[in-house]
């Protein structure tokens, strides 16, 4: 073992010399017997001689290991053939035991239970010291533990070999990767020409087929229905994953899904060096990792040599084999670190990522591209045809030969690549004395330590190191920079001599207890990029951002956090927490009232319904009981026993105060109602993040579609709460569903789809929520009910008469792509904003612009500032006009609003006020967005004026009920912890949410 590894080490060397080793081209081994019948069908499936390599235009056969056949009953990518995981894994599983060269590992499992793995592809030699190897990987991650010895580091970078981690089809509809891998991984272990022998030497390949296996099985019920009902149009493939769609490749960041963090878990601990992700959406193959700016500004800058070196050598390779439409700049940004190949992107690896052409399935059909696909661009010299016929097989040439070129590069640039790696690492824990900053802190002092406790988890889960100091301590803050308005000011007192001022800083105060994300560790690139602000320049070239443009966790978390650059605090005393950290939490004090403050912890709505039928009440003002201070909204618990109070708060990290006797506070009845989850069956990508929370939570819905909805006339009967997520479709197209044209489209479950149907069913996906459904909710809300819209549901209550006095406004200007804005509490009593302060930051993606207006019907926009100047006529430009003969009448005031106000009823609108809403029935704004030079927090934002001062929540009572409208989205992507308590406080709050409102005298 010693002796090949030695053998290995004097190959590099010679391949680095030697630059490009010429002598292992591309092309079979002749003396190595080829499998004529599988090497045949290759041939056949593929549309064109030139969508084939030298690199798989043959398969060796091998006595001992049987081919994908075996388990596929013809090819990889043959038509009309897509596996089930299982039998993906039933192959891996069948070369483990007949190769030497193949090992396979669980990896965990996914929300419905099914297994992940990853397979592990090299020589005997590689594949028997991947253990010892994985230690010296790990010290080359760590440098800390070989004291940032560079001499050291390259005695380890000599004596290892690399990692290159695949990971294939994330996204269910893009179908061609598992079979793909199947054969990659067939021909890694048997493959004896001197190109693939090469990699096999030196690197491993580590590969998990599928990485959505939920969704994969769904995928190909879906397909396989689409077999047998060949005239049929086949059902849309509505739940991906258990959760969301396409954001199951968001997730990097927060870490939510389980697939994430499996495979991040694989990341981790086998220390790879790439992460490289399949997809299939671009004709041919777009290498996408180079894109297009703005790169993500958190990266070091030797990564992103790296995907040029990788990127630009796997389009020089397949353009010299003859492959056309290879290319690696595109319309992507690699700004958002949420997607999965990110992981190696924020962990000192590199992430790379591909998107080859495939048909959402395994038939062969004629595609014709668009102009921009396939049109002859500086950087894509030779493109795509603009018209062929795509088979999957084509798609899974592309990607094998896309990968054997890049693991080939990767082989012989190993040491180049391994050095990077220790250096990359290296260079994140020089961070503090590099870039900065030294550390984040989190003060002791949080008022919302739960969510504080919740956002270090995710950065633990992240690989992420936190410490906790064990005195106080004080470091020097930057003062924030004034306003605009104030800095003229202050320019003009200081005549001029700003120049020689240096930047303020304030001292900070921590209290001990408090926790240190010391940036001198191998990870702290990651906490740096979820902790820090974004900016993203409204003059950027790119007019497309690819995904959110902001993110900052703390801001979303609604948690404070301390960017601390001053290096000293990396001195203070502090100590490792081991295990996840923990808020504070437990009983303190005795008596029969339990007391817990109200700081919007999400926490609290599961101690609500964990105690379903004790008595809450919550105080409608804040109060002061035995020396603590409890904030409006406080819950009052009667009829639970310390004990067991103290066990669940403990378990949700809440601290709960026992009362010798109830404060004197007006409070109100605090239900754990019945609640009903609506989606629409076009899309449940963005409702997916709402069910996650709530199951996370534990808290109790029945799901339901709005089919179910248009079916049941009395749905006040069975519901106190109907929450209707964004669906990411028009209102109307909500209302309308599909189109009732062709064939029924099921989603249920059957012998011959067995993993549909069990989220939800339907016979037949095409009808929408209908003018059935759209008075089924009328009548629900006037019976008492509360129904939450947001966003495009919000526009759908607004625009189909569910709410009065609302009215939805043109955006002139506006860009928020996914970006994090201001919000301000305009009604502090409403219910709704219970347990937050005077303002909260809330993620917002060009959500709706609300108009309120006292009359039924009325626009509420304000009127245009030219209506309300002068005329032409006398004086001076604010002198009154004077008509001429008769004496000078005053004129009335004309009634202001703010934007978030309905404007003030005129004394002809009352006259015969058929039309003016009752006081009690106006809508109340309670959350508004921030002013246009406040507004902007992290992201994006062009055209702020369009948005500023506008209602953000607004409450609507109609009869009986309440609608509350949502314009951000308080639940998404598991980011945004910080405004979840606005619809849990509506929820809990459904049958008082007119609590503490000062309604209009007239
Ligand atoms: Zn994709």
């Amino acid at each position: 073992m010693a002796f090949s590894r030695l053998a290995a080490c004097a190959c590099l060397l010679l391949a680095t010399t030697a630059h490009a080793a010429e002598e292992a081209a591309p092309g079979r081994d002749l003396a190595q017997p080829v499998d004529e019948g599988y090497t045949r069908k290759i041939r056949e499936y593929t549309t064109e001689p030139f969508f084939l390599s030298p690199l798989v235009d043959y398969l060796p056969a091998s006595p001992d290991v049987p081919t994908p056949q075996a388990v596929l009953g013809d090819v990889a990518g043959a038509p009309g053939k897509l596996p089930y995981a299982a039998d993906v894994y039933r192959y891996m599983r069948l070369l483990e035991s007949r190769s030497p060269r193949v090992k396979v590992r669980t990896i965990g499992r996914t929300e419905e239970g099914r297994e992940m793995i990853a397979v592990a592809v090299a020589s005997e030699p590689l594949l028997a010291a991947m253990d010892e190897n994985r230690v010296r990987l790990g010290k080359l991650a760590d440098p800390r533990t070989i004291a940032m010895d560079d001499a050291e580091a390259d005695r380890l970078v000599a004596a290892s070999f690399p990692v290159y981690y695949v990971t294939g089809t994330i996204h269910s509809p893009e179908t061609g990767a598992p079979t793909a891998l199947m054969e990659l991984a067939y021909r890694l272990a048997v493959d004896e020409s001197p190109y693939v022998r090469y990699i096999r030497d030196h690197v491993v390949t580590l590969i998990t087929p599928v990485v959505e296996v939920d969704g994969r099985d769904r995928q190909v019920d879906v397909y396989n229905w689409h077999l047998a009902h060949p005239k049929d149009n086949w059902p849309p493939l509505v739940y991906w994953g258990h959760y969301v769609a396409h954001d199951n490749n968001r997730d990097a960041m927060g870490l939510t899904l389980n697939l994430t963090r499996n495979v991040l878990g694989e990341y981790l601990f086998q220390k790879p060096q790439v992460l490289h992700d399949l997809h299939e959406s671009v004709p041919f193959l777009y290498d996408n990792t180079i894109g297009d700016g703005p790169y993500n500004a958190w990266l070091d800058p030797i990564l992103t040599n790296e995907w040029q070196m990788i990127g630009w050598n796997n389009v020089s390779e397949m353009t010299r084999l003859g492959m056309p439409g290879v290319f690696t700049h595109g319309d992507f940004d690699t700004w958002s670190p949420g997607y999965l190949m990110f992981i190696a992107a924020s962990h000192n690896g590199i992430s790379r990522l591909y998107e080859t052409f495939g048909n959402a399935g395994a038939d062969t059909v004629v595609r014709r591209l668009s102009p921009d696909e396939y049109a002859r661009t500086w950087y894509r010299q030779n493109p795509p045809l603009p018209r062929v016929s795509w088979s999957q097989r084509n798609n899974n040439n592309y990607q094998q030969t896309g990968l054997l070129v890049s693991l080939h590069y990767f082989a012989q640039n190993a040491p180049t690549f391994l050095r990077n790696f220790y250096l990359k690492s290296k260079r994140s824990i020089e961070k503090p004395r590099l870039e900065g900053p030294a550390a984040y802190v989190f003060s002791a002092d949080e008022p919302r330590p739960g969510a504080q406790a919740e956002l270090l988890r995710v950065l633990q889960r992240q690989g992420c190191e936190i410490t906790r100091a064990t005195a106080a301590f004080d470091v020097p803050m930057p003062v924030r920079k004034p306003k605009d308005k104030d800095k003229d000011k202050d320019e003009t007192g200081a005549g001029g001599k700003k120049a020689a001022e240096k930047p303020k800083t304030e001292t900070r105060h921590f209290p001990a207890g408090s926790y240190v994300l010391r940036m001198d560790q191998p990870y702290s690139r990651i906490a740096d990029m979820l902790l820090d602000y974004q900016y993203w320049s409204p003059d950027d070239p790119q007019k497309h951002p690819y995904d959110d443009t902001g993110w900052t966790f703390g801001e979303l978390f609604g948690v404070q956090v301390a960017r601390v650059a001053d290096a000293a605090v990396l001195a203070v005393a502090a100590e490792r927490v081991s295990g996840e950290v923990k808020a504070p939490s437990g009983v303190e004090g005795s008596g029969p009232v339990l007391a817990v403050n109200h700081n919007a912890d999400i926490g609290l709505v599961a101690l609500r319904y964990r105690f379903k039928d004790a008595s809450f009440e919550a105080a409608e003002e804040p109060f002061e009981a035995e020396g603590t201070k409890f904030a409006r909204g406080s819950f009052l618990i009667r009829g639970v026993s310390a004990a067991d109070a103290g066990r669940v708060a403990a378990e949700l990290g809440l601290k709960v105060h026992a009362l010798a006797a109830a404060p004197s506070v007006k409070t109100h009845a605090l239900r754990a109602p019945r609640v009903a989850l609506l989606h629409s069956w076009l899309s449940t990508q963005d409702e997916g993040w709402w069910r996650m929370a709530l199951d996370q939570l534990k808290l109790p819905y029945d799901y339901i579609s709005v089919q179910t909805v248009a079916a049941t006339p009395a749905l006040r009967a069975r519901w106190d709460v109907i929450v209707f997520p964004p669906v990411g479709r028009t209102a109307a197209a909500i209302v309308a569903g599909m189109p009732r044209w062709g064939n029924p489209l099921p989603w249920k479950t059957t012998p011959l789809t067995p993993n549909i149907g069990r989220i939800d069913s339907t016979d037949d996906m095409r009808p929408g929520l209908g003018a059935a459904g759209v008075q089924s909710l009328r009548d629900f809300v006037a019976a008492g009910g509360l129904l939450i819209g947001v966003m495009d549901t919000a526009e759908l209550a607004v625009s189909y008469g569910l709410t009065q006095g609302v009215a939805l406004g043109r955006a002139e200007k506006l860009k928020a792509p996914g970006t994090i804005v201001r919000a301000r509490v305009v009604d502090a009593a409403s219910p709704i904003v219970y347990g937050y302060a005077d303002s909260l930051s809330v993620y917002t993606a060009d959500g709706p612009i609300f108009n309120l207006s006292n009359v039924a019907g009325g626009r509420g926009r304000r009127r245009p500032p030219e209506e309300t100047e002068r005329p032409t006529g006398r004086g001076t430009a604010d002198d009154p006009d004077l008509p001429q003969g008769r004496p000078f009448a005053e004129p009335p005031q004309e009634p202001k609003a703010e934007p978030w106000e309905a404007l003030p009823l005129t004394e002809e609108q009352r006259r015969n006020p058929i039309y003016v809403i009752p006081p009690a029935q106006r809508p109340r704004t309670v959350l508004r967005y921030g002013d246009e030079k406040e507004l902007l927090v992290s992201g994006l934002l062009e055209g702020a004026g369009d948005i500023a001062k506008h209602p953000t929540v607004v409450d609507v009572p109609v009869e009986k009920g309440h609608v509350v409208l949502f314009s951000n989205n308080p639940i998404w992507r598991g980011e945004t912890l910080g405004s979840y308590f606005l619809v849990f406080n509506a929820i809990l709050n459904f049958d008082q949410l007119g609590a503490g409102r000062t309604l209009d005298t007239e």
